[in-house]
Formats: C-alpha cells, structure tokens, sequence
C-alpha cells in the first residue's frame, strides 16, 4: 500500500547525513504524514494532493539537534556579561530565577522556539525550573524536545521541596509519555549542587520509566575542586562509585577530564554534550572532544543557555566547535566539517536517544528537515556543502523549517507561533527583570 505524500521537498541538494554520508543532487525529499517516504534524484513524481516547496537548487538536510540548553534564559541575553560566575550568579541569576513563574518562563520558552525555528534547529534538550512551561511552549511551536525539570539540593522556586521536584518529574514523564514530540529526562543539576541520594533517586526514576539521566558534568575547575574537597574523589570516580557511570547517561560539558576518565565514559556507554561557546565565554576551558571522538564516545553539540551563549543559533555552534579544537590542538585537521555536522545531527539524534526517528533523511525516518536558502554571496559559489553549512551558513539563511512532517516555517514565516505577539511580552518580562534585578544586587 502506497501511503498518500503530504509534501515534497524538491529542486534540492539532499544532504542525507545517512551512514554514507550521500548527497543527492538535484533531488527530491517526500513526505507522508510524519514520516519520509522518498529520497530520490531528479524530478518527482505528480503527487495529487502534496505541498510541494521548490528549494530552488537550495541544501536540504536534517533538522539540526540542540543537545544542551536552558531556553528560558532567551530572557536574560544581555542582561550582564563578562562577570566572574559567581558575581554573575549572585547579583543577576539568582534574584531573577526566584522571582520567576510559569507566565515568565513559558514566555522564554516561546522566544527560544521561536529562535530555533528561525535557525533550523528542529529537536532541542532543555533542563530549567517550570518545565512543564518548555514543554507546552515545544507543543505549541510543533518543535521536538527532550526536557527535564532541574532538580538540586535546594528548595526551588518552582517544586519547593525536593520530593515535590520528584513528584513533578514524574508527572511530566507520565503526562508526555504517549506525544510524538515531546519527551521527558530526569535532570539533576551538577555533581557539586545534587548530594549522592539525590542522584541515586533521580537515576532509579529515570531507569523506572526508560528515560535518560541527564546532568552537568566536569563543567569547570571550580566544581571539580568542590567535589574532591566534599567527597575525595573527581566528578566521574563519584558517577562511577555511585553506579551512574552508563548507557542512561547524558552529561553536559565534560570540560575537564583526563585520560582514564574518558577511558570510564567510553567503557560506560555515557553519552556527552559540548557547549563551545558557553565553555568559551565563561572561561571554563577547551572539552577534549576530538579524544572523546578517537574513543568512540558519542558527542552531540549544544549552544547552553542563552545568558551564556548569547544566542540558539546552531551554526555558529558548529563553526565554532570545528575551529576552538584546531586552534587547542594546532591541528587543522581535526573537527573537519563533516565530523562536526553529524554532531549536530545524526550523532546528536544518538546523544539524546532519538537515533530511530530523526538525525538523517532517510526513508522511514521522522521528516525533520530544513532547507538552506544559498542564493547568497557568502554562499555561492558551491563546491563543497558541508563547508558551506559549517563554516559559512549562519540560522538566517534557513528558508523553510519542517518538523514532524508538519511546515513550521516557511520563507522566514512562522506558521505555528505569532513572533510580534512573543517578542511584546518578551518586552514585558525584561521591565519586570529590570527591577528584580535593581532589588536584588
Ligand atoms: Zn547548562
């Protein structure tokens, strides 16, 4: 039986990112429903009733995977840079966060969908207070997520209490555990703000129900200082010792590890995050990323919230990953283009456990797929696309973003969120930040 095709993508340079690596020239993408049905070259065929969207000779490729994020945090963007952490915490984090509620952080979530769409992004893993708001936000948007509530040692502005935080995880896994979009993690927020009972219970809910673990890890030398000095042993000796060192875990950062401790991830089966521009931006070092990648560890990109970033824009991630480990290694060879885009994609897709559904352009795959506008001068002419998409695309040159199947934006407009209405409240919330902030410091 030949399932009706709702859309075809055509007129298009096909970057598949399948275990090949095939570029389809001048080619043709076709969808059913949520699912593609056809990768081919040349013209397609008359569908009765599909969209079609002419790419106009444009790159079509895999919905690009923003693996770590906080994505509220599009509402502090500016709000202070080039601070020590702590100075930054104290004075403009924290009296904001505990001012913060549901309104102020579906808000947030709604600007950084809509930012993402705008840059090609099409599945993205958040953790922050109020997730239920993300995750509401990611249905209203049509965008794939993985998110988890962050859960530490203290009370939070959203649960109180830490079994309240539990409770709530629990709810949201069971709440969004049958839609197609949206999937729940449990989170415990970093080594240095989570005791061992904490992350024992967060791990035995996530083993539960299936779902991974996901944590910062080894971000910065502070918090490696802190946990030799509380427990007499590095980051990952702790995970190890505590049984959490495995196939479920997802660990954000991993800046500063040495040798053996990659050797422990790779035997582990854990699963790493790298967030270039955060780790640049708050001086908290160079991840060893082409070592993890000589190990066989799977790393997936993340741009980290946007007080640290400053944007979600996933091809700058890229150019800066492939260029931050040339320069550390002097080596121009290593992070090559290619490398770093399946980082983004379908590498990515296995960073967060959605390998089977998206990550590539394959048939049977999920239809997350954008289209990258190259009538442009800073991409024409064409020689090579991974080049182009790594080092020369930025986000605005994605002309249409499709997700699930479903046309989220097309020519630059988005069809599921009204962008004046968010960025008015946008406006709103930063009066209301504006003064939390001048009480607070
Ligand atoms: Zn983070």
């Amino acid at each position: 039986m030949s399932s009706e095709v709702t859309l075809c993508i055509h007129n298009a340079t096909i970057v598949t990112m399948d275990s090949n690596s095939t570029i389809v020239d001048n080619g043709y993408v076709s969808v059913s429903g949520d699912t593609i049905v056809d990768v081919e070259a040349g013209l397609p065929p008359q569908y009765e009733s599909a969209k079609l969207l002419d790419a106009q000779k444009g790159l079509v490729l895999p919905g690009l995977i923003n693996c770590h994020t906080h994505v509220p945090m599009t509402l502090f963007r500016g709000l202070a840079d080039d601070l020590p952490l702590m100075d930054w915490l104290t004075h403009y984090i924290f009296p904001v966060e505990r001012n913060m509620d549901e309104d102020f952080v579906k808000v947030g979530a709604l600007l950084g969908c809509a930012e993402m769409i705008l840059s090609g992004t099409t599945t993205f893993c958040d953790m922050y207070l109020f997730e239920e708001q993300v995750a509401e936000a990611a249905r209203e948007s049509g965008m794939r997520c993985l998110v988890g509530e962050v859960l530490y040692d203290f009370p939070s502005p959203n649960y109180g209490q830490l079994d309240e935080g539990f409770r709530y995880t629990e709810n949201m896994i069971q709440k969004w555990q049958d839609d197609p979009l949206v999937s729940v993690a449990v989170e415990p927020h970093s080594l240095f703000t989570c005791s061992p009972s904490l992350l024992e219970k967060a791990a035995d809910l996530a083993s539960k129900y299936g779902v991974p673990l996901i944590t910062h890890l080894a971000e910065t030398r502070d918090e490696i200082d802190q946990v030799v000095e509380k427990y007499g042993k590095r980051p990952v000796k702790h995970l190890l010792d505590l049984g959490l060192l495995n196939e479920n875990l997802i660990a954000d950062h991993c800046v500063h590890l040495d040798p053996d401790e990659l050797d422990l991830l790779r035997e582990g089966g854990v699963r790493v995050v790298h967030n270039p521009e955060s780790n640049m931006k708050l001086a908290s070092g160079i991840a060893p990323v082409p070592d993890m990648l000589e190990r066989g560890i799977a790393v997936g990109i993340g741009t980290d919230g946007c007080a640290s970033n400053n944007n979600l824009d996933m091809f700058g991630e890229m150019d800066t990953t492939a260029k931050l480990h040339k320069v550390s290694k002097m080596d121009p060879t290593v992070t090559d283009a290619l490398t770093v885009l399946k980082m983004a994609t379908v590498e990515a897709a296995k960073v967060l456990g959605l390998e089977q559904l998206v990550g590539s352009i394959e048939k049977g795959k999920k239809a997350d797929v954008i289209v990258v506008d190259t009538h442009k001068p800073h991409l024409t002419p064409m020689y090579n696309p991974y080049s182009h998409i790594v080092y020369a695309a930025r986000g605005s040159d994605v002309r249409h973003t499709i997700i699930n199947g479903r046309l989220v934006m097309e020519n630059r407009n988005l069809l599921t969120l009204d962008l004046s209405e968010i960025l008015a409240r946008a406006r709103q919330k930063a009066e209301l930040v504006r003064g939390w902030v001048t009480r607070g410091s």
